[in-house]
């Protein structure tokens, strides 16, 4: 690729965490599908390990134009002052702390956020919300929001507010989306609004009036090669943060 005279956007994308365990490492780790779909958008990668120290975080994010939120284990219920519920499981609070760190510097420098399942429930609880800690025995007559069908497959409808910024990215008011969360959005994190919903109401995207932050609760980087509403989601940050 040629740079006519302009550098393609850094974007900061977090990742997980796996403990060690014996003579297994410690290790840090990335699904390839958001390098895959952020390159594609023409972002660059800036990789931040959960285990960054806050120097590395704060550089990162100096440098960087725009901030992936990406998905992931369980958010520790802790964050938002409850007892785990037993399914809860793979939390890890250096994470937790990691992307909280990445939210706050990446607002106060009015970074544009995608946030990614995970990473929008990470949000929600950034900003004070709380999360429903199990779907399945939490939503009553809810869908089967962890899909059997490969990842890249959409299971599930979205409605999304037709006023919304997300609907304006999205290109549509109503999406088929992939789903692989048993956790949701419940009480909503300050100045969040929720502006898409999954059949049985439970909460698929929210948005941040007045600044260019988007959640949503599907995985877009595995749908962005077949579904033109999920790469318009790493356009448009790619976009903003030019
Ligand atoms: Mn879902």
């Amino acid at each position: 690729m040629r740079y006519c005279g302009r550098m393609p956007p850094f974007i900061a994308v977090s990742m997980s965490s796996i403990p060690g365990s014996g003579t297994r490492p410690e290790r840090a780790t990335l699904n390839a599908a958001y390098l895959r779909a952020l390159e594609a958008a023409g972002g660059v990668p800036l990789l931040v390990a959960p285990q960054a120290s806050r120097a590395t975080v704060e550089a990162i994010v100096a440098a960087a134009s725009g901030l992936i939120l990406t998905g992931g284990a369980d958010i520790d219920p802790a964050r938002y002052g409850q007892q785990p519920h037993p399914t809860v499981s793979g939390t890890s609070p250096e994470r937790d702390a990691t992307e909280a760190l990445l939210v706050r510097l990446a607002f106060e420098r009015g970074l544009p956020v995608l946030a990614i399942c995970r990473g929008m429930q990470l949000l929600n609880v950034a900003l004070g919300g709380t999360l429903v800690q199990d779907i399945p025995s939490q939503v009553p007559n809810a869908l089967a929001h962890a899909q059997e069908a490969p990842r890249g497959t959409a299971t599930h409808d979205v409605r999304v507010e037709p006023s919304s910024a997300l609907a304006k990215v999205l290109g549509c008011e109503r999406a088929r989306v992939n789903s692989m969360h048993h956790q949701a959005v419940d009480q909503l994190g300050e100045g969040l609004v929720p502006v898409a919903w999954a059949p049985d109401g439970v909460v698929e995207g929210l948005e941040l009036p007045g600044r260019p932050v988007l959640g949503v609760q599907w995985h877009p980087e595995d749908l962005h090669a077949t579904e033109p509403h999920a790469a318009a989601l790493f356009r448009w940050l790619c976009g903003v943060a030019r």
